[in-house]
């Protein structure tokens, strides 16, 4: 279906049809895996100016097929925006954004909560040998990033909520004051997606995700999106995912469109878990505080109200202080939350994680050690059971 005719529905609606085209296609209802690196021209002339501006349809393998062109229109309709450009990982979708927009000599302005390698790595690495000198900010900065404007700023790096602590930043103040400046507006909206959060409505210029998450939902793929609204940005974005030769697979592609037909029932169920299990969590002894935004008690509680349609599975946990090995007793001996990175996924999952070692700009007030939830499809119960078997060994080391 046409990305015209999906604005006049209605956001379940868009996700179950945007980017698909059964007519086209034998009346099949996905659209269909392309493998390909050749693409053929009718005559030469054709073949002459095939990698050229705007970039529409198929001209080489590297740069796309209809299959990435079947997700990207999903998720772009998904954020009632202009176009989006797939990636092959989160990660890659980040770094590429930032080398689309910055040049040595630059200054950034990048959210003190963010990703760990968007810090560690993009910032890190790329940045510093590109000679892009980079700033972290305050998350709760709001319009006040406007006293940090130098002229040589291109861009503010936002997350929200952020990583690991989950701080919501006041996204319309930042974009407010970055109006008629010239300076572009980023943010990662990993932990929304576009189904609980739409950033270009708040004027942010470019709506990273890292598809791998609740997109694909099912933890077997990794993918990256950036959505824009203008096709000025969209030419930017292209042309130099076409020069790194950043190339989203289509098996992936074709399981981030799959994974999207789900996205609204599956995060409502998420919210639905999360909301109980993070309850609960908040009124045991073992817990200093609970990191999740739809929480009344969480400091960003009234922006995420006003921002977002609603909460996803992950929050972070303060535990009351206690030795490594206590923590460990309580993590070592689930069963139904698995140990390890990523999530999105339609299980439970769990890790340890260290924000105070990540942080410059307000360092990390937080004693006790720190722990990452996500919940899962599961019955809530049985994790609520499970999390309680797990506060029984985390007593019992402590002792
Ligand atoms: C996982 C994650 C990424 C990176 O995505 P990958 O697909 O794993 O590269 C970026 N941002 C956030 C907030 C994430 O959680």
């Amino acid at each position: 279906m046409s990305k015209k005719s999906m604005k006049n529905y209605r956001e379940n609606t868009v996700i179950a049809h945007a980017g698909r085209n059964p007519p086209e296609n034998h009346g099949v209802v996905n659209p269909p895996v392309y493998h390909a690196s050749t693409i053929t021209f009718p005559t030469m002339s054709a073949f002459e100016t095939r990698d050229q501006p705007p970039y529409e349809g198929a001209q080489y393998g590297r740069s796309g097929t209809p299959t990435q062109f079947a997700f990207e229109q999903a998720v772009s309709a998904l954020h009632g925006a202009h176009k989006s450009v797939s990636y092959p990982s989160g990660l890659a979708a980040i770094a590429a954004t930032f080398c689309t927009l910055v040049k040595h000599g630059d200054h950034v302005l990048i959210a003190d909560t963010v990703y760990g390698p968007t810090r560690s790595r993009v910032c890190g690495v790329i940045m510093k040998k590109m000679g892009v000198e980079v700033e972290f900010y305050d998350a709760q900065i709001g319009a006040d990033i406007k006293d940090l404007l130098r002229p040589n700023t291109v861009l503010v790096f936002m997350e929200s909520p952020g990583s690991l602590t989950f701080e919501v930043q006041d996204v319309p103040a930042i974009t407010g004051a970055l109006k008629g400046t010239g300076v572009f507006s980023l943010i990662d909206n990993t932990w929304a997606s576009g189904y609980f959060y739409k950033p270009i409505s708040h004027g942010v210029d470019f709506v990273i995700e890292a598809a791998t998450k609740y997109t694909v939902g099912h933890s077997d793929a990794m993918l990256g999106t950036v959505t824009v609204n203008t096709e000025e940005h969209f030419q930017m974005l292209k042309g130099i995912a076409n020069t790194y030769g950043y190339h989203a697979g289509p098996d992936d592609c074709y399981l981030g469109q799959r994974g999207l037909r789900t996205i609204g029932v599956r995060l409502e169920q998420h919210q639905k878990n999360a909301l109980e299990v993070a309850t609960w969590l908040e009124s045991r002894d073992e817990v200093a505080r609970v990191m999740y935004p739809a929480l009344p008690s969480n400091p960003g509680h009234e922006i995420w109200k006003r921002d977002f349609s609603g909460a996803s599975g992950l929050f972070g946990v303060e535990l009351v202080e206690a030795p490594k090995a206590a923590v460990e007793a309580m993590m070592d001996g689930y069963a139904l939350f698995g140990i390890g990175a990523s999530w999105g996924g339609y299980e439970s999952l769990t890790q340890s994680c260290y924000p105070g070692k990540l942080r410059t700009a307000r360092p990390w007030d937080g004693k006790g050690p720190t722990v990452r939830y996500h919940i899962g499809l599961e019955d809530p119960s049985d994790l609520i059971d499970e999390l309680s078997g797990g506060f029984d060994r985390f007593n019992a080391a402590r002792k």
